[in-house]
């Protein structure tokens, strides 16, 4: 038994981690999203270690009993809140376990490799580069290899990768070193979205240093926006900020929930409060909030560890119900959309770019738009007559 039969996965890398052969490497598949493939595979032994430890192969979560507690919250310091993408909690978090002699296992955006990658930051200059969320799929593998299970260290990552990582400290009974932190996770879209939209962006500017993903410089509400710093052809410093409000590319591909992983729309297991972690984060969007806009963290916590790392923060956090703290989440899977096989025949096309894979979903929109148009009156006109064939 072993994860050669996997496809369309969490791809979260902890099968690759958990083999003792280490034959299992993780590449994106055709579709774009991260998968793991066995190497050499006369050297698997079928011992199972793989399969065990994989989020995706289980239904049940790998937590049992969670004790939930929710809260508000954001980080005292104006700095840190301005910077990251809603309170500033992880970070604030992170820096608390550090000088509790933890290391932290988080993600940072990789210029070189053009991808977001999980590392081990030791120090609140490394942790630094963990600020805001990047919408797209970590790799995992070079960060969770270097983790040493008999120190102590706080894991931050998609709710997926979490729930494989507590099967894997649970196999190997080291519970009691880690802290797990996950997020309400929309869904990851395709890699090859932000390849297409970073191509675009490297006309302009051909030299990428620098990706934040939130920017609040018009304010949290209007925070989905890209601000990216590198050099241009010339050699100039340069930035582009491109903001959802304005029509930025990436965010109407993304959120339109036409190219994510096909396991976000069918297998994600952890909506709402369905979590392995000991925290999790996200936005506070909800009505008690709505006027806020220097960005509030909605913050859970499902275990007494969790609870007892919040008290001590350097943070304001208030009790809310999980009602109020979970408003405005997204509380089941999202459906597959009518325009996602075409958006995602674009993407998957190498000739086209990513202003061709806009007016695809532009296009097949329109289609829909038009279809329920018609289907609408046919519908209606069905109902009543279906209504006078009772009564007769
Ligand atoms: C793909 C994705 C989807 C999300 N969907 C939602 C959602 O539907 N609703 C919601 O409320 N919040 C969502 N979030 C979380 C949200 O964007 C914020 O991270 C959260 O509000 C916490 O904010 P913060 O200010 O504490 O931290 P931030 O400064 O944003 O900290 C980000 C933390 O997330 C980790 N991280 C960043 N990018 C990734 C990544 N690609 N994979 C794994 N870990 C990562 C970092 O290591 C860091 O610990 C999502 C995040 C991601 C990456």
């Amino acid at each position: 038994m072993n994860v050669s039969q996997i496809k369309d996965c969490y791809g979260c890398g902890v099968c690759a981690m958990a083999c003792t052969k280490q034959i299992i490497t993780i590449s994106l598949n055709s579709n774009g999203f991260y998968e793991p493939q066995i190497q050499e595979i006369d050297r698997c032994t079928n011992c199972g270690l793989c399969v065990n430890v994989c989020s995706y192969s289980h239904n049940e979560l790998s937590l049992k009993n969670p004790r939930i507690k929710s809260f508000a919250a954001w980080s005292n310091n104006e700095e840190i809140r301005t910077k990251c993408s809603s309170g500033g909690i992880s970070f604030e978090i992170g820096k608390l376990l550090l000088q509790q002699k933890y290391k932290i296992c988080c993600v940072k955006y990789n210029p070189q490799n053009n991808r977001a990658e999980h590392y081990i930051a030791k120090s609140i200059e490394e942790l630094s580069a963990s600020i805001g969320s990047k919408y797209i799929q970590s790799y995992t593998v070079n960060g969770f290899k270097e983790i040493n299970r008999k120190e102590k260290y706080l894991i931050t990552g998609t709710p997926c990768q979490i729930d494989s990582f507590r099967r894997y400290i649970q196999k190997f009974h080291c519970e009691d070193n880690f802290i797990l932190l996950d997020f309400f996770c929309h869904g990851v879209p395709s890699m090859h979205l932000w390849t297409k939209y970073t191509q675009w962006i490297k006309q302009q500017m051909p030299q990428i240093t620098f990706v934040s993903w939130r920017n609040k410089q018009n304010g949290w509400h209007d925070s989905w926006a890209i601000k990216i710093k590198g050099y241009k052809k010339t050699n100039q410093k340069d930035t582009i900020y491109s903001s959802r409000s304005q029509g930025d590319m990436f965010y109407n591909l993304f959120l339109s929930d036409t190219c994510l992983g096909k396991q976000c729309y069918q297998n994600c297991k952890y909506k709402c409060t369905n979590s392995s972690a000991d925290i999790r984060i996200g936005d506070l969007w909800g009505q008690k909030y709505a006027t806020d806009q220097k960005g509030i963290s909605a913050v859970i916590t499902f275990t007494p560890k969790g609870e007892e790392c919040l008290q001590k923060l350097n943070c304001t956090m208030l009790t809310e119900s999980i009602e109020v703290v979970t408003e405005g989440q997204m509380k089941s899977n999202p459906a597959i959309p009518y325009a996602y096989n075409q958006v995602m025949k674009s993407l998957n096309n190498n000739q086209l770019s990513i202003i061709d894979c806009i007016k695809t979903l532009q296009r097949e929109s329109k289609k829909e738009r038009n279809i329920k148009r018609i289907k609408h009156p046919i519908r209606t006109l069905v109902n009543i007559f279906n209504k006078l064939k009772t009564k007769l």
